[in-house]
């Protein structure tokens, strides 16, 4: 359900991306462009090109109906303006940082990441983790999402704790701070195996103890691959069902008929 296309930073495009989950088996399929970021250009896709992308998706569904279910997303950043238009789902996720009405990305690369945390936050990354899971917290309340993107997404560059030790006591608060909030919301929070496809982190998000965490407080969850390329779309589903399970989950989330079901992993 988490997938990326030309309309924003994917390599493909929305009809390649569909044919190649089709060809790869997959019988349920979402595609989640960027929403609209007009206050960080190229933060999202172009606000003209949201009627083409809902156009080519509608199109595709159409086109794969009776074969493969293609459900029409959007992974809406919680810092771009409401959406007016008809979702089959939406991904709420937190990409920026946003201080004295600037925003700063946190995922566009390891530099910018080093450089907003040495600039904006004058190096104390337990003022810019503690922002983040602010946010987090805020995300499904701002944007109305079915599933929460990418939990964690701060350690993307903290492979091996280069950054902070996750075993932080400060840190793992504000990670159980958010989930206090998220958690009675009920909704689902995916394990994204996006970074891990793109070589930046050997483990999917969110880390294994807050799966562990999420599977204690009876948290729903589901996976996704966070294709940014057609070659993507099943990455790590293996490895991720074995880790959830590990963790105790039983079931996970997927998309069947137009609605939210649970299936048995
Ligand atoms: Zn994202
Ligand atoms: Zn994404």
């Amino acid at each position: 359900m988490h997938n990326h296309t030309v309309f924003a930073d994917g390599k493909n495009t929305v009809a390649e991306m569909v044919q190649a989950a089709y060809a790869q088996g997959v019988r349920h399929f979402g595609i989640s462009e960027h929403s609209p970021f007009p206050a960080f250009p190229g933060g999202g896709m172009r606000a003209e090109d949201l009627s083409s992308y809902i156009a080519q998706m509608r199109q595709a569904q159409a086109e794969y109906r009776g074969r493969m279910e293609v459900y029409l997303g959007l992974e809406q950043d919680i810092d771009s303006p409401a959406i007016t238009e008809d979702f089959d789902y939406l991904i709420g996720s937190v990409h920026f940082l946003k201080k004295d009405g600037q925003y700063y990305p946190l995922d566009y690369s390891e530099e910018v990441f080093l450089k907003v945390l040495k600039e904006v936050y004058n190096g104390d990354i337990r003022s810019l983790i503690y922002e983040y899971y602010r946010r987090v917290s805020e995300v499904v309340k701002v944007t109305n999402c079915d599933m929460i993107g990418h939990l964690d997404l701060i350690t993307k560059y903290n492979e091996d704790e280069r950054l902070f030790s996750t075993e932080d006591p400060y840190y793992r608060s504000c990670v159980t701070d958010a989930l206090d909030v998220l958690v009675p919301e009920d909704r689902i929070f995916e394990v994204n195996s996006g970074a891990i496809s793109r070589g930046y982190r050997k483990t999917p998000y969110p880390q294994k103890w807050i799966l562990e965490e999420l599977h204690r407080r009876k948290a729903r969850i589901t996976l996704s691959a966070d294709a940014h390329h057609r070659d993507n779309v099943l990455y790590g589903y293996p490895e991720m069902t074995e880790l959830v399970k590990a963790c105790g989950f039983t079931e996970i989330q997927v998309m069947d008929q137009g609605k939210w079901k649970t299936i048995t992993v």
